[in-house]
């Protein structure tokens, strides 16, 4: 509609300012509608545990002479508020990483540190599902960034690995160097023996709020948004994520990002204030 009246209007400018102009127009409204859906998301995602603890606290009160039922009704209000704080404490970590340059406080980042905040993190789900971790290659390595984000991204990748992956598996996070065109890279890989991402979904999973299944992904604690938070860090750094996949076989996601180099930490040395 619109569109198209502009097209007519400024046709006799010539077709190719015509082609961007269209162009541009539909680029905005495709913008629009992503921002229209994360709202309408977000929405969703709030409204599906603020529910649940409504209903929950009737619950409870109606069963205040029966114990153990409010007993279980206040167990599953906890969970309902665990889901409710993860998914509040995702949001402001995507709104973080899309709002902060990283490059502003960036610094050498060490990769062995990284993977050791990593493994941590999950060391307890890792545990009750008996999951060994295990990495390799990380020694000597520095990326070049911002600790937070980078912390955040490599923690994900560690704890989807262990959430999609059946009990007495191996999660394997291995660090190398590549040269590339663009100068030197690390790629961190996490492998798992898991469930593994059909073709389809490979496409999809890193969007705002996509769930191969919703229901176990919410029984892990899962709110959709880790893997978009994974790769905003990863192009935001000026590297990217990618994944290798087969179903029932496994996964290995990739980190690659710029290494830290001698040059690049003598350039802050000169702008450090004071
Ligand atoms: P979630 O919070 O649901 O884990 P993510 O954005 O981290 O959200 O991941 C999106 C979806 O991708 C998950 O719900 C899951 O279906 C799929 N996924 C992510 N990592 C893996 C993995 N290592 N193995 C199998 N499926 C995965």
């Amino acid at each position: 509609g619109e569109a198209l009246a502009v097209s007519a209007r400024v046709a006799p400018l010539g077709s190719r300012l015509v082609l961007l102009l269209v162009e541009d127009l539909t680029e905005a409204r495709r913008i629009e509608a992503v921002r229209r859906d994360f709202v309408a998301n977000v929405s969703h995602e709030l409204k599906t545990p603020v529910g649940a603890l409504s209903l929950l606290s009737e619950a409870v009160m109606d069963a205040s002479d029966d114990p153990e039922a409010v007993e279980r009704f206040a167990g599953r209000m906890q969970i309902e508020a665990t889901r409710l704080t993860n998914l509040v404490q995702e949001l402001i970590d995507l709104s973080r990483v899309q709002n902060d340059d990283p490059l502003e406080d960036a610094e050498p980042v060490r990769v062995d540190e990284l993977v050791a905040e990593a493994i941590d993190r999950c060391r307890h789900q890792a545990g009750t599902k008996q999951i060994t971790m295990a990495a390799g290659g990380t020694a000597d390595l520095s990326l070049w960034g911002n600790r937070g984000q980078l912390a955040a991204a490599l923690g994900n990748l560690v704890e989807n690995a262990v959430n999609y992956s059946p009990a007495r598996t191996r999660v394997g996070i291995a660090a190398r160097r590549v040269t590339a065109p663009g100068g030197e890279h690390i790629e961190i890989a996490v492998t798992d023996q898991g469930i593994g991402i059909s073709d389809k979904d490979k496409e999809r999973i890193f969007e705002r709020f996509y769930r191969v299944d919703p229901a176990r992904s919410r029984a892990t604690g899962g709110t959709g948004l880790g893997l978009a938070i994974v790769k905003h860090v990863a192009a935001s750094h000026g590297g990217e994520v990618t994944v290798w996949s087969s179903e029932g076989q496994g996964s290995t996601f990739t980190l690659r990002l710029p290494e830290a180099s001698a040059a690049r930490e003598r350039v802050t040395d000169h702008h450090m204030p004071g």
